[in-house]
């Protein structure tokens, strides 16, 4: 999930994480990747939003988590789901996935206390190609975002660097949302600061090793302007136009970052952006 903005860098206190707390945040960080994977399998013409909420419910509780999403704030399931001009949110029920569909799928799971939240962005095969085509470049564009921003997480860096990093891989192709952004995470799923997923005057606090955050630029292929429905939850653009999500927990340390939802760490995707990759010992 993602946080509703005051557009400012919060000024609470963060919590750093000791070594030990971010191997039990890796631990529920894998739970959400497993989650995530069984999603994605399961998504195909036909199927319900709720059905995926099934699998994803179902996975994360037989690794011997909590979903995170469900109750929270009264969020009636364990997945969201966001469909087309839906942005972030989305409560899964009746609604079927058809081909052609860009699907934005978050979640969040809980494990000895601990939280992961990750999301990623998918067009269900078999629709228009020429849509599919943009589609894919509009949720290609807000991955490539997502791993620059985590790339520029380091130690004596500033957060507000991550910002910056996404606005400029984005180079102005897409619409980056301000309403809903980034966030600390750990012992609760939304904590301090907020990561801004543009750039301001203000960089931020500095970066210190312990500092875990998930990176979750959400773009839109036209205007950032959003309504949030009357069923108080799911995000969607005023204009109608099309939006992706990515996201994932990142762990920095004094060694560099771990990514602690992408079961490689983020070391492929890492890798080619310079970007200091370090395994959890
Ligand atoms: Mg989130
Ligand atoms: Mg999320």
């Amino acid at each position: 999930m993602s946080e509703a903005t005051t557009a400012v860098f919060g000024r609470d206190r963060i919590q750093y994480k000791t070594h030990e707390q971010i191997l039990a945040m890796r631990r529920a960080g894998l739970v959400v990747a497993n989650a995530l994977d069984a999603v994605r399998e399961a998504v195909k013409p036909g199927v319900t939003t709720a059905d995926l909420d099934e699998v994803a419910d179902r996975t994360i509780r037989a690794a011997g988590a909590i979903p995170s999403f469900k109750g929270y704030y009264g969020f009636p399931a364990s997945l969201c789901v966001s469909v087309n001009a839906e942005v972030v949110h989305g409560i899964p029920g009746k609604a079927v996935i058809s081909e052609g569909d860009l699907v934005s799928i978050d979640c969040g799971a809980i494990l000895d206390g601990w939280h992961g939240d990750s999301a990623f962005s998918m067009v269900v095969p078999g629709g228009d190609s020429v849509r599919a085509v943009e589609d894919q470049a509009l949720i290609d564009t807000t991955e490539a975002a997502m791993w620059s921003g985590i790339a520029a997480l380091k130690v004596g860096g500033r957060l507000g660097d991550v910002g910056a990093a996404i606005e400029d891989r984005v180079g102005g192709r897409f619409g980056i949302l301000e309403d809903y952004v980034g966030h600390g995470i750990g012992t609760e799923m939304h904590m301090a600061p907020e990561v801004l997923n543009y750039r301001t005057r203000d960089r931020g606090p500095k970066v210190r090793a312990g500092l875990c955050v998930a990176v979750e630029p959400m773009l839109v292929a036209g205007s950032i302007e959003t309504t949030v429905l009357g069923d108080d939850w799911t995000v969607v653009t005023n204009d109608g136009k099309r939006a992706a999500h990515w996201e994932h927990t990142v762990a920095v340390t004094e060694d560099g970052v771990w990514v602690l939802t992408a079961r490689d760490g983020g070391q492929a995707a890492l890798a080619a952006l310079g970007a200091t990759v370090t395994p959890l010992a």
